[in-house]
């Protein structure tokens, strides 16, 4: 069953309120999810801006924010929606990750080490906390 069109960030420069996720069906035809929904875009924009100007720190920080606004989804009948929330903002962290790697081992690599280093405990403890590992 298909409920979500992720539209993708192509290296192409988003505007801050260009929806992220993109609520296509839904059980409840978003009547609960859209408000966290609504939420979950505006910090998974601010996130992406903060990652064009290479504030790893606070990017990572938004996404966390959104994922807890995901976690707030609580009906069931919403789940599956919660469930999709959570691995988009899972997968937008995972490239902020990787984009952290390459940094690491470029030019400014002592700066970025460290980051790079959290992150990835991070990711890994939050994927692991909702059986994504
Ligand atoms: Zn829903």
């Amino acid at each position: 069953m298909k409920l979500l069109n992720f539209t993708e960030g192509k290296g192409a420069r988003r505007g801050v309120n260009e929806d992220i996720i993109q609520l296509v069906s839904c059980p409840t035809n978003g009547s609960v999810c859209t408000q966290n929904l609504c939420e979950i875009n505006r910090l998974l924009s601010t996130a992406q801006q903060s990652r064009f100007t290479k504030e790893y720190g606070r990017s990572i920080y938004k996404m966390k924010e959104a994922l807890a606004v995901a976690d707030d989804i609580k009906v069931e009948r919403c789940a599956n929606c919660a469930a999709l929330f959570r691995k988009t903002i899972l997968s937008s962290m995972d490239n902020v990750k990787e984009e952290l790697e390459e940094m690491s081992k470029g030019y400014f690599k002592t700066r970025y080490r460290e980051s790079y280093k959290q992150v990835s405990v991070m990711v890994a403890e939050l994927k692991q906390s909702r059986s994504l590992a």
